[in-house]
């Protein structure tokens, strides 16, 4: 049955392209193709009535509205469909692909990007301050070290870049944005304190990231000051210290007296090394915007971390959907400066608009490619995401790949977490499986439910509640917060949420077939076939296929049956009757009405 539809498809995909050429011999256009297009636009940029694009869609099995927003594969294939001639307009993607695509002899290793995480009180204001502070030479620029939300410190000729937000939150929220701007974490333990809540919620984040963490034991001055205890402690979270035979590097400092503060930044440089983070120096830049203000007299400003290439004043850019000419970069000393190296935490001014953090950043080669880039992005925000794509029509026929569904569940006591995290590990099925990213103890607090957004996991709480911030931030980042109390009420809503990840059953039967003798016009009703039911029945509410010498010309709806000019249900076998399909009228004499049902079945786990 498949391998037939497709033939037929193939069949009319080639009549289709006949018609259509036919109709481009008129005027052959070259129509500018966005990441992201309305049907409406692109037929309007054709000039082509939005009804032949639908027309056509459907007639490959996909079925659109004028407002869908198709994706620029989908568009170019159309447009070449229907005789015009495609130009694809750059996506970011590609451009940040070309810009990275640098040459060999311009990559040099970039200084790694560093934030520092901990549980409350263990020091990690304190190691940020006295890392900056330790690193700024007095009376240089004034003595004064501007706030710009990172800054950049040198030691024996390494530069490392440290973002100024402590913690997971700022970090989980970066990543549920979509931008990935930490090489290393390095997590902060109080030595007289140990292993607290936030220290593991720190470990799971950065785990979640796949970033790597060097553990800062701090106040190693304090006389009950155990670091030994603390490796222990860390033993149970995977990390284990050189000293253990394990790879995470782990340092005693002391943010108070600077005790080992060169070993910590030695430990960091290492492990800088062992991810080897090169990037073309010559390349035009791309980067992240960490923060973003308006700023009485100087207007927009963007803090940026460059993560390729080398930015320079005067180079367009766009950032978002926000684009601009960098009119100063001035770094985290408040100085003035011309250019900014990767890694290189700046601000920038010259932007047309607040940037938000998260967005990128992108060097262009004019100002024309940065509007125009802007411009496209702006567009697509407002027509919304989720282009079409025929792919995405396709998944529901096509086998799929494992598909994982990402879970956090926090729970009340240490025997509930471990019981739902074994019975989920029982949960085995082919083409899905559950991938617990979070399992811990505790109320579930706002970097859960931005976790949750940056992972695109299921959020559930067992015999907690959510705090009164994650419920508001939950509500309004859409994320749901399934509350439960009983573990296999928990299981079923997981093998659920599986089962929602497998595509249903489509069975199509085919309930009847009609031969077109006639078409007749009738006012009102437009084009009707009058037919005769050779096969089965039709209903009025049957969808059809018209064949055509053996080949789909449509596939569609019955719009209205007819017989003997009264509407109708249903026609049966050896009868005629007049029918009309919804949104078609080109019927010929000898075509065939195929009309079948559709049902869908959920499969479930
Ligand atoms: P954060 O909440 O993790 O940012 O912690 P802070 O940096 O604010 O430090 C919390 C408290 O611990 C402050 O009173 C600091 O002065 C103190 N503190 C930080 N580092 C050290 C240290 O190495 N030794 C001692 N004795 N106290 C420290």
């Amino acid at each position: 049955m498949a391998s037939v539809k497709r033939a037929r498809q193939k069949e009319l995909k080639n009549i289709n392209k006949e018609e259509n050429q036919e109709n481009s011999k008129v005027i052959k256009r070259n129509i500018n193709i966005p990441e992201a297009i309305t049907v409406r636009e692109l037929a309007n940029r054709m000039a082509e009535q939005s009804s032949s694009v639908i027309k056509f869609l459907f007639g490959m099995g996909v079925t659109v509205t004028i407002n869908q927003t198709l994706a620029a594969d989908t568009a170019e294939y159309l447009v070449k469909e229907f005789g015009h001639n495609p130009i694809r307009e750059e996506k970011a993607e590609e451009i940040i692909k070309k810009i990275k695509e640098s040459r060999a002899e311009n990559l040099k290793n970039r200084p790694p990007i560093v934030t520092v995480m901990g549980h409350v009180d263990h020091g990690k204001t304190s190691v940020l301050d006295v890392l900056r502070s330790s690193n700024v030479v007095s009376g240089e620029f004034g003595g004064i070290t501007q706030h710009i939300g990172a800054y950049q410190i040198e030691s024996q000729g390494n530069k490392l870049t440290f973002i100024d937000t402590p913690g997971h939150a700022a970090f989980t929220e970066m990543r549920a944005r979509g931008s990935k701007l930490t090489d290393v974490v390095v997590l902060v333990v109080a030595a007289d304190d140990g292993v607290k809540p936030q220290t593991v919620e720190s470990i799971k984040h950065a785990k979640a990231a796949n970033v790597p963490i060097v553990v800062a034991i701090n106040k190693c001055d304090l006389p009950d000051a155990d670091p030994q205890k603390i490796k222990n402690q860390l033993l149970e979270h995977e990390l284990i210290a050189e000293d253990l035979s394990g790879d995470t590097l782990m340092v005693e400092i002391s943010a108070k007296t600077k005790l080992n503060l060169d070993k910590l930044i030695d430990a960091i440089v290492l492990q800088a090394e062992i991810l080897d983070l090169k990037t073309d120096f010559e390349s035009k830049a791309t980067g992240i915007v960490l923060e973003s203000k308006i700023d009485i007299g100087r207007g927009p400003v963007a803090t940026i971390i460059v993560t390729t290439g080398t930015l320079k004043k005067g180079d367009f850019f766009v950032s978002g959907f926000r684009w601009g000419k960098v009119r100063a970069i001035i770094n985290d000393k408040g100085a003035n400066i011309n250019d900014a190296l990767p890694s290189t935490p700046v601000e920038i001014l010259g932007i047309n608009g607040a940037a938000k953090s998260g967005d990128d950043f992108i060097v262009l080669d004019n100002e024309k490619e940065a509007k125009t880039l802007s411009e496209n992005r702006a567009q697509e925000r407002k027509e919304g995401k989720n282009p079409l794509t025929f792919a995405t029509q396709e998944s529901a026929f096509t086998d799929k790949s494992t598909e994982e569904l990402n879970l956090i569940i926090k729970s009340d006591v240490h025997g509930s977490s471990e019981a739902i995290k074994n019975a989920v590990s029982q949960i085995k099925h082919d083409e899905v499986k559950p991938n617990i990213i979070l399992s811990d103890i505790g109320m579930v607090t706002e970097t859960d439910v931005t976790l949750a957004k940056a992972s695109n996991a299921v959020l559930i709480a067992f015999n907690v509640k959510p705090s009164k911030e994650a419920k508001k931030l939950a509500e309004n980042e859409n994320i749901k917060i399934s509350s439960y109390n009983i573990i296999y009420e928990v299981l079923d809503y997981i093998k659920k949420k599986m089962s929602g990840l497998l595509s249903p059953d489509v069975k199509e039967t085919i309930i009847g077939t009609a031969q077109i003798l006639e078409i007749f016009k009738v006012s009102g009703a437009g084009k009707v076939a009058g037919s005769k039911v050779t096969e089965g029945e039709i209903t009025n509410v049957s969808e059809v296929r018209i064949i055509r010498d053996g080949a789909v010309i449509y596939t569609g709806k019955v719009g209205t049956l007819f017989r003997e000019k009264n509407q109708v249900k249903e026609v049966s076998n050896g009868q005629e009757c007049g029918i009309t399909v919804k949104d078609y009228m080109d019927f010929q004499k000898n075509d065939t009405i195929e009309a079948f049902s559709k049902t869908s079945t959920e499969r479930s786990i």
